[in-house]
């Protein structure tokens, strides 16, 4: 594994850094104009599907450009890349993968252009780890699916266009061959969204109830009964998107200054022995988690897709957001009830953890597909 970065590579650096400088919000949080003017900027130079390929109107940026990229950003707390985190990081390179040239020219161009939102239909009321085993159905009739049941813990899907689903098209074949992706518009009469309120307060989940929808039979991502195959691709997409460490560096340095302006008897908290050791014992996991994730770099490069090895990073970040949150809070004592930044945080980050599979999850595929352990 070769550490260093080429001339090249060196001089993108540069370019996003200066990109950086002009572009960035001025304000943190950045105000609602601030952040049209963030994307619009980011639109502009092409960075909204940043590892899209050129043909698909992305900017074809390399593995590495878009590690050094992400990498910039985190450091200078930069807002996310574009608004539509779902669509940009696993909705659109699916139907670049496994769409009808239809598809990709109905949603990807809206995508980029950050007119549409897209929401993800895979958990259920009484399913969510065993994915594989969701009951929605969408029978066929003539050209159309007519689509029965319900999804759980939809994020955005108050506020989305469209969503991207599994459903059931075969409950006879065996539990990963009946399952069937479908895009569908969320305006399609006989939907209804009902919130569900969260912890923090904000309001992101929803229950989406499916009743007697009619969609097109070209609403189809992929043949019928490949859905599993689908999402499985983009599971992988999301979990290496959740395990950046670079983001962790930052809430590293805010929980370092948060030691030194608490006081633990008397003297600055960061002066306390256990607490140094805690933070040294953070910096440790997350410079694991940045080389772990340069592995799955030079992997990709070769050629390999970065699969089943993301949920290393997904399971470390877990048990680092939980002690994280868990210090912040030791070290506020019982300011730690009134509400502020870390207090929504270590309510909210439990989300972090579960979402994209939980870290039990993470250990049955780390288990049985990286150390080939038996499944019983
Ligand atoms: C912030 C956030 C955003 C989300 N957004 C979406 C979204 O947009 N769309 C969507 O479809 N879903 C979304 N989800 C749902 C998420 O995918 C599920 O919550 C997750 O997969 C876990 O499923 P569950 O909640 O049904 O828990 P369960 O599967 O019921 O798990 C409960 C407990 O049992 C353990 N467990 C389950 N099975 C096993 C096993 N085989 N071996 C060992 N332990 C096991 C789990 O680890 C967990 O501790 C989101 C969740 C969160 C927190």
């Amino acid at each position: 594994m070769d550490f260093h970065f080429t001339k090249a590579e060196e001089a993108f650096r540069a370019e996003v850094r200066s990109f950086l400088d002009a572009n960035l919000p001025a304000s943190d949080p950045p105000t609602e104009a601030e952040l049209r003017a963030w994307n619009h900027a980011l639109g502009e130079k092409g960075w909204l599907g940043f590892h899209w390929p050129k043909e698909h109107g992305g900017y074809g940026g390399t593995l590495i450009e878009q590690f050094i990229l992400k990498e910039e950003c985190s450091a200078r707390r930069a807002p996310p890349l574009g608004s539509d985190f779902m669509g940009l990081t696993w909705v659109g390179p699916s139907i670049i993968m496994h769409g009808t040239e239809a598809q990709q020219q109905k949603f990807l161009p809206e995508l980029l252009a950050g007119d549409s939102v897209w929401c993800t239909g895979y958990s259920e009321p009484d399913i969510g780890s065993d994915l594989a085993g969701l009951q929605c159905r969408a029978t066929r009739d003539g050209d159309e699916y007519v689509i029965n049941g319900s999804k759980i813990w939809t994020t955005l899907a108050h506020k989305a266009k469209y969503i991207f689903m599994m459903v059931r098209t075969d409950p006879g074949a065996s539990k990963y061959k009946g399952i069937t992706c479908l895009l569908v518009s969320m305006d399609r009469p006989g939907i209804e969204v009902r919130p569900i309120p969260a912890l923090t307060g904000v309001h992101s989940f929803n229950q989406v109830f499916f009743n007697d929808v009619r969609v097109p039979v070209d609403s189809r991502l992929g043949e019928e009964g490949q859905g599993w195959m689908v999402v499985v691709r983009a599971l992988a997409n999301e979990r290496s998107g959740i395990s950046e460490a670079t983001e962790k560096l930052r809430h590293l340095d805010d929980l370092i200054a948060l030691a030194r302006e608490t006081r633990r008897g008397g003297r600055p908290a960061s002066e306390d022995a256990a607490v140094r050791r805690a933070l040294a014992g953070f910096q440790a996991k997350i410079s694991a988690m940045r080389l772990n994730g340069m592995r799955y770099l030079t992997k990709q490069l070769r050629g390999e897709p970065a699969g089943t090895e993301t949920s290393v990073n997904k399971l470390v970040r877990g048990q680092l957001e939980h002690e994280m949150w868990n210090l912040s809070n030791a070290l506020l004592g019982s300011s730690a009830q009134h509400e502020g930044k870390w207090q929504t945080g270590s309510l909210g980050y439990h989300g972090t953890v579960i979402g994209g599979g939980t870290p039990n999850i993470q250990r049955n595929i780390i288990s049985e597909r990286i150390l080939g352990l038996p499944k019983d």
